[in-house]
């Protein structure tokens, strides 16, 4: 399936992770990709492998919760190609501790990347959608967005915080037909769940009713659909996508 055939899409914290996956996905489906990230892939390291798909992606250094960094990338995104048509708001970072103990540079690095970013980026690449007359942001929530979790009250706020940016924006911009709408996810297998111990893994993995964690691809499939005609009449949603966590 083809679905993506000349739309411009951007990713941030594409290079890594689930980020690397949506960028995979839509590279497989013909669209022209911007990966933005924080870290770019090493000298030498092969972003893409497929040598064909690696000529329709671009990596751009981007700090998402700085709002320079971001208006410089969306402008080179504009310059290059004029117009852009899906934005995924997937950058995000965990800074656990409980409350007593977390810093204040903690709740503000968590808070200014996961929410500030989905704001700064938004803003940066919104007027292009809104003169077309199409769009879709697509932002990257959590299940503890929703149910909270404890040593995770930077985290959750900001997630939750995406929930309501999500529903606002929706609103505010469906009469444009730009949709937008939240995936949050339960258990990933990333370098973010990594850290787990492990026995918080099998704490996880003794809840989910489907009795596996996701795989990065597992999320694409779900951002390609809401950025597909399939899902041309949903707007405002959050879709959980836990394997059955959170029901
Ligand atoms: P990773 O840590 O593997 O990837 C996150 C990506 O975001 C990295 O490429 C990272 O860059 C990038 N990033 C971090 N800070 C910035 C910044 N300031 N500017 C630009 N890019 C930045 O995590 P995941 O792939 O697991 O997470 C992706 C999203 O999914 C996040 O929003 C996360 O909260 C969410 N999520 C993940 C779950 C999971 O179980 N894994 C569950 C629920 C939600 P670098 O590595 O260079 O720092």
């Amino acid at each position: 399936m083809v679905r993506f055939k000349d739309k411009i899409v951007v990713v941030t914290g594409g290079c890594r992770g689930i980020g690397k996956a949506i960028v995979e996905a839509f590279l497989n489906e013909g669209a022209f990709v911007y990966a933005w990230d924080y870290k770019l892939p090493e000298e030498g390291e092969v972003f893409i492998e497929d040598e064909l798909l690696r000529q329709r992606v671009r990596t751009i250094q981007v700090d998402v919760s700085l709002f320079d960094s971001v208006n410089n990338a969306a402008q080179k995104v504009l310059e290059e190609s004029g117009k852009v048509d899906i934005l995924v708001n997937n950058a995000g970072i965990t800074r656990d501790n409980l409350l007593l103990r977390m810093s204040e540079s903690d709740w503000d690095a968590v808070i200014n990347t996961n929410l500030r970013g989905a704001f700064l980026c938004t803003k940066a690449l919104l007027r292009p959608m809104m003169n077309q007359r199409w769009g879709r942001i697509i932002n990257i929530s959590s299940i503890v967005g929703e149910i909270g979790n404890a040593g995770q009250a930077n985290y959750s706020a900001s997630k939750a915080g995406l929930i309501g940016f999500t529903k606002s924006l929706a609103k505010e911009l469906a009469s444009r037909n730009i949709l937008v709408n939240a995936i949050a996810p339960g258990y990933v297998r990333t370098n973010m769940t990594d850290k787990l111990t492990p026995e918080q893994k099998e704490m996880f993995l003794k809840n989910i009713p489907l009795h596996r964690e996701a795989e990065p691809e597992d999320i694409a499939k779900v951002v390609l659909f809401l950025a597909s005609d399939d899902a041309s009449y949903i707007t405002g949603q959050v879709i959980n996508v836990d394997g059955g966590l959170v029901m």
